[in-house]
């Protein structure tokens, strides 16, 4: 039976990421995934309404300011196959829109020209925003890290954000990027939103996406061994170390050291045998998630609406059309446990739609799909990063990657491939 350096269980980008830079320092990887396509949560699945018979989870978005996911992409190489804009655009009903992108000035003043025309805001409003803006500037990161056990809401109040402000501002960014509102939200990771995607950097902020379904940028894994169709069952313990893993159905894998990069839901099963030699991973248990829905409408016609936008004051929130067919909607809810029950959501966004796009009224919806990933992302809440395991482990053999581990990121593709790349460092480290 060969013998592999390492094992990694998990294809999402963790997975992916930890493969692909174990493979690189030379150690001979297998990569293990249960299902029949790779990407995890930020995968696709086979759906006849998609361009390549392919529909994504949802559409997922990276920021300027991921440069961990982009250099994964590029040693993929498929960062040609994502699409990146400067302008950030909001509408909502009424005919209100507005926009944001970088004027010709250095980091952190590029934006101030945009927030200062923003249309959906009052001027007292953005006065509030930049004085919050300032002051997350002046805390820098150093600042943001000591508040990981207080709300982002309490920080907000502390810079004297009103209630309108934070609901028609800060709600909007956190929700679309930590999936959780202001009030719930770690002050670290809120302020990490705004510091690295709005303030450090004049590309931080610059909206990213895959011109192609998710899974295609995972289908250069040149050098690596994959084997799909794979699920893992239990670690195989020997002299209390991790020596492999045992599939569904038997077969033992053994390996020098396993890398672990299932989501939380598909590691606790596994790592409950290891608990007695890490009693700090029974935290995992206590992470708490939120859901994401998906939808994806398809129209008689195409939607020649000005896509990417973010709406504001409807349930919908960010509006994407597909490329390859422009029918197609892509539309994203976070935070979606607070749609209302026993609606037609199909219904209710396509009424949105037209309330915000009048022109829209003549187009048909001809069919849609909901995706509610029930367990999307782990909450950012205060505390959360005492819950977060490192990659490291005290178990022999076995090392940890996802999301969920230790990052100094939220739940996103970006925080997934660090958790990776650390991943292989731990690996790579214990091997000198
Ligand atoms: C609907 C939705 C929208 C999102 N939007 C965004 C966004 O816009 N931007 C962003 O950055 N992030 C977004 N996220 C979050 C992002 O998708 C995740 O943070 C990231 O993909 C997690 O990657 P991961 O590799 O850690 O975990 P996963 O993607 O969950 O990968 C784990 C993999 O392990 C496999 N596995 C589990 N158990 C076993 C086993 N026993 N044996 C073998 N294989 C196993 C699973 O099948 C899976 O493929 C979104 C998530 C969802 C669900």
């Amino acid at each position: 039976m060969t013998r592999h350096d390492v094992i990694v269980v998990g294809g999402g980008v963790a997975g992916i990421s930890a493969a692909v830079n174990l493979a690189d320092a030379g150690a001979k990887v297998l990569l293990l995934e249960q299902r029949r396509l790779l990407g995890g949560r930020a995968g696709s699945f086979a759906h006849a309404l998609g361009p390549a018979g392919l529909l994504d989870n949802a559409q997922h978005v990276l920021l300027g300011c991921c440069s961990e996911l982009q250099s994964l992409y590029g040693r993929l190489g498929v960062a040609g196959l994502i699409r990146y804009d400067d302008v950030i655009r909001f509408a909502g009903p009424d005919g209100r829109r507005a926009e944001m992108r970088a004027a010709m000035l250095p980091a952190p003043l590029h934006l101030g020209p945009s927030m200062l025309r923003f249309g959906l805001l009052k001027l007292r409003q953005k006065v509030e925003i930049v004085r919050a803006m300032a002051a997350m500037m002046v805390e820098g990161e150093t600042g943001r890290e000591q508040r990981g056990d207080t709300s982002f809401g309490a920080y907000l109040r502390e810079q004297d954000q009103s209630d309108d402000t934070i609901g028609e501002f800060w709600d909007v960014i956190a929700v679309s990027a930590l999936n959780e509102h202001c009030a719930q939200a770690s002050a670290k990771y809120g302020m990490q939103v705004f510091q690295e995607g709005f303030l450090a950097s004049r590309g931080g902020y610059r909206l990213g996406y895959a011109r192609v379904p998710l899974t295609e940028l995972y289908s250069r894994l040149g050098g690596l061994s994959v084997r799909m169709g794979a699920q893992v069952r239990e670690l195989v313990l020997e002299k209390g170390r991790v020596a492999g893993v045992e599939l569904v159905g038997g077969e033992r894998l053994p390996a020098g050291q396993v890398v672990l990069a299932a989501s939380p839901s598909g590691a606790i099963p596994l790592l409950r045998s290891v608990y007695g030699l890490d009693e700090r991973l029974q935290r995992i248990e206590q992470i708490e998630f939120r859901p994401i829905l998906g939808a994806h409408l398809l129209f008689d016609r195409p939607v020649t609406i000005d896509a990417p936008v973010a709406l504001v004051g409807t349930h919908l929130q960010w509006v994407f059309v597909d490329e390859q067919r422009p029918e197609l909607i892509h539309g994203v809810v976070s935070a979606a446990d607070l749609l209302p029950d026993g609606v037609d959501l199909a219904e209710l966004f396509v009424s949105e739609l037209r309330q915000v796009y009048p022109e829209m009224m003549g187009l048909k919806l001809a069919d849609s799909v909901m995706v509610k990933e029930n367990r999307a992302t782990f909450r950012p809440v205060p505390g959360i990063d005492h819950l977060r395991p490192g990659q490291r482990t005290r178990v022999s053999g076995l090392t940890l990657a996802g999301d969920y581990t230790r990052t100094d990121w939220p739940a996103t593709m970006e925080g997934a491939a660090r958790s990776g790349q650390r991943a292989a460092e731990v690996v790579l480290h214990l091997w000198g």
